[in-house]
């Protein structure tokens, strides 16, 4: 990956700081997401009663909520084989040998898709539509297309942008998932079954307090799952107490809403260096940091705490954010002023 936020790196990772995967292997271990498991169970139990290869699916949400998670969850339950690209890096070539290689029903998961380039999308819609690949053959006038048959197949597409895919591509996936952030008990679920599996003896205060601070997002909580457990081990006696965890988060810089030095530095730019209101390329500038990860990892965790709006002048910081981050918010610019 050629991002570096520690948010995003594992997003190729089998395992979860561990050193083995945690992740849910069937749609009945996959915690929360109801309407998203449900919409699954109805389509392969189909899928499967007709023999069929599942129609093509588009999973939608920012990174760490579960995409490559419930991808392999489909194939495990389709009872069919995982391939897995890269969005980015595939070029026409790469596509035609994986289409070509794939068997009846097979489940190829692309992540990123909204990275990968026009041409190659384009060149998926053959096959996504007819199961046809269209090869040319040499170049120049004497050029020549031949189409080739592939095994009917399933793409399962995962984007944190579903508004960068071109129309005629989204529309020519059957399903489409979007996850939410999960909620605090959701997280706490998921954190006392991981506990479990790792033999760590957390006590339940302690779950939901690292669960309140995942920000919505599975990832995280394994994240600070792990490492308060590291902590605990040299700090306490072993025991995952509410205090060790309080103990623990405090020493990561970790704050009551999940947010970190990184987030205070946002809110620090935008308040006080823009006043309130900035555009996302002067805000990368200011923080050597991304746009795609200020704009796909942080931000929509900001607008969904509240303390972010998203404006055709820019990013705007709102009222909460300016308590929250403890500035007066006397200072903030008015909504309708122009940038
Ligand atoms: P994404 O592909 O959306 O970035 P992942 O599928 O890689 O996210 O999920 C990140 C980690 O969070 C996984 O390794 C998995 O262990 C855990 N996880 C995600 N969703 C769930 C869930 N619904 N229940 C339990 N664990 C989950």
């Amino acid at each position: 990956m050629d991002n570096h936020d520690p948010r995003m790196q594992d997003l190729a990772i089998e395992d979860d700081d561990f050193g083995y995967s945690l992740r849910p292997e069937t749609l009945d271990e996959f915690i929360g997401q109801e309407r998203a498991k449900e919409q699954l169970r109805i389509h392969i139990e189909a899928a499967k009663k007709r023999g069929d290869a599942l129609e093509h699916v588009l999973l939608v949400s920012p990174p760490g909520l579960g995409k490559t998670t419930l991808a392999k969850i489909i194939a495990n339950e389709m009872q069919t084989n995982f391939k897995q690209a890269i969005g980015p890096i595939m070029e026409r070539l790469d596509l035609a040998s994986t289409l070509t290689n794939l068997e009846k029903s097979d489940i190829l998961f692309i992540d990123e898709i909204h990275r990968m380039k026009g041409y190659v999308q384009e060149s998926l819609y053959p096959a996504m539509e007819d199961y046809q690949l269209d090869l040319a053959i040499g170049q120049g006038p004497a050029s020549d297309v031949v189409q080739i048959s592939i095994a009917p197949f399933t793409l399962v597409g995962a984007t944190t942008r579903e508004g960068l895919l071109a129309g005629p591509f989204r529309d020519r996936f059957g399903i489409r998932i979007h996850l939410d952030y999960y909620e605090a008990e959701d997280i706490q679920q998921a954190i006392r079954i991981n506990s479990g599996k790792l033999d760590i003896n957390i006590d339940e205060n302690a779950e939901y307090n690292l669960a309140r601070r995942s920000r919505g997002t599975m990832r995280i909580a394994n994240k600070l799952l792990a490492n308060v457990r590291d902590y605990a081990q040299v700090k306490g006696d072993g025991v995952l107490s509410h205090e060790i965890a309080e103990e623990a988060l405090e020493f990561f810089g970790i704050d009551e809403r999940g947010l970190d030095a990184q987030d205070y530095a946002y809110f620090q730019t935008l308040i006080k260096k823009f006043n309130g209101r900035a555009g996302l390329k002067a805000l990368a500038v200011a923080l050597s940091e991304d746009e795609r990860t200020i704009s796909e990892v942080y931000e929509p965790y900001y607008i969904k705490e509240g303390f972010l709006m998203l404006t055709p002048g820019g990013r705007v910081a709102t009222d909460s954010a300016y308590e929250y981050f403890d500035y007066p918010v006397n200072s903030q610019i008015s909504l309708f002023s122009q940038p």
